[in-house]
């Protein structure tokens, strides 16, 4: 095989999927975010090891793609947010894990139920549709599938809602009706604004409906950029200057006892344009061969394997990514608990046979079957601590 080829040549020894670092579900991920907040608002059924200082009025400010490492790499470009760093003892300013794959469908769907992603079961970017033998892309809900069969757990929003806490979404007008936000964010009501800065002073007026209050707002344009331009460019610092503004404009308007818990979905890494850095599924006879379906994204795959194929696929995965991944068979991610601790069975079928996480700056491209994705310099999906390390930062009233 080409793998024993390749390590007669000096080539490194695949890694083990077991020095992966595994997201901290339980004790400070995104799933425990919303959970702390309401079990702090007196919303029952909360249950999470992870505690934050109750407040009456909570709002939530995602930015998508402010990964922890790279805000504290840019304190000129965001020097409120970096003020806000590691400044309180009961764990804000201090980094969460965006839980596994680091990517946005999987991470809002997190934040918004509560629950990790073996049990939600947004498992990435796109994820095999055990019932169609289709990809589903879980970010745009291509193709249609029903959103209650694939996700039926209430959101934390519609917990809070029911328990009396004014509770409320502020984001762009087209998320309103998104498959996303019904089975991830809703809860309460929906208010769609256009314009950053209106949603800042909406989110922040939405604050006093009530004396106990909820209120999620976000941000997507920090990711945009990062994916089409890269980190290390004007474009990506000029909106982190921008989202740094944005920030500070909600924190100004607090109203009385509240928290403002500014975080992020994931962060991200640039991939060079390099044939090392860039392994082509395409192009690659070797990656493609047993290959029925290819999920996930650059950074992180769900690799679904034709029948019989799966134990072939595994080894070779293993042996060409060598030390450029964590390569796991399904069984071991689930043992290890890259999905959280539990899994549903419903969920189990939408892995991957093979799950491959890169680790530094490569990635798994598909030039011919996702040649937009392919093309992008910023990505994200894996365990990395660049991806997976968001900030927590905490403004309180
Ligand atoms: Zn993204």
């Amino acid at each position: 095989m080409s793998a024993h080829l390749a390590q007669y040549a000096g080539e490194p020894a695949p890694l083990e999927p077991g020095t992966a670092p595994v997201p901290r579900y339980g004790q400070g991920s995104l799933a425990d975010l919303l959970p702390a907040i309401t079990a702090g608002q007196g919303v029952p059924g909360m249950d999470t090891g992870f505690a934050l200082e109750p407040a009456d009025r909570a709002c939530v400010f995602l930015v998508d793609g402010m990964g922890w490492e790279a805000l504290r790499a840019h304190p000129q470009e965001a020097p409120f947010l970096n003020s806000l760093l590691a400044t309180s003892s009961n764990g804000t300013g201090l980094p969460i894990t965006s839980g596994f794959p680091s990517t946005t469908a999987t991470s809002l769907a997190s934040v918004g139920t509560g629950l990790t992603p073996g049990v939600h079961g947004l498992p990435g970017y796109t994820a095999l549709d055990p019932h169609t033998g289709q990809l589903m892309n879980q970010l745009r809900w291509r193709p249609w599938t029903d959103p209650h069969a694939w996700q039926p757990y209430p959101t934390v929003f519609q917990r809070a809602d029911a328990a009396g806490i004014a509770t409320c979404q502020v984001s762009a007008p087209h998320f309103e009706q998104t498959p996303l936000t019904k089975i991830a964010l809703s809860g309460g009501t929906f208010h769609g604004r256009l314009s950053a800065e209106e949603r800042m002073d909406l989110a922040a007026e939405r604050l006093s409906a009530g004396d106990r209050s909820l209120v999620y707002t976000y941000y997507a344009e920090l990711d945009g950029n990062g994916h089409r331009y890269g980190m290390d460019s004007d474009a990506w610092r000029g909106q982190l200057m921008y989202v740094d503004r944005l920030a500070q404009r909600l924190a100004e308007q607090l109203p009385p006892r509240s928290a403002l818990y500014i975080t992020a979905d994931h962060g991200m890494v640039d991939v060079p344009d390099t044939p090392e850095a860039r392994f082509d599924v395409d192009e690659d006879w070797e990656l493609s061969a047993g290959l029925a379906q290819l999920g996930g994204e650059g950074r992180m795959r769900h690799v679904y394997a034709v029948p019989g194929a799966a134990s072939d696929l595994y080894t070779v995965w293993r042996e060409v990514l060598a030390d450029q991944a964590w390569v796991a068979t399904r069984e071991e991610a689930l043992a290890l608990g890259w999905f959280g601790p539990t899994v549903d069975d419903r969920v189990r079928a939408r892995l991957g046979d093979v799950v491959a996480a890169m680790t530094g700056n490569s990635a798994v491209i598909a030039t011919e079957r996702e040649p937009n994705e392919s093309a992008l310099i910023g990505m994200h999906g894996s365990a990395t601590s660049a991806e997976q390390l968001v900030p927590l930062l905490e403004v309180r009233t």
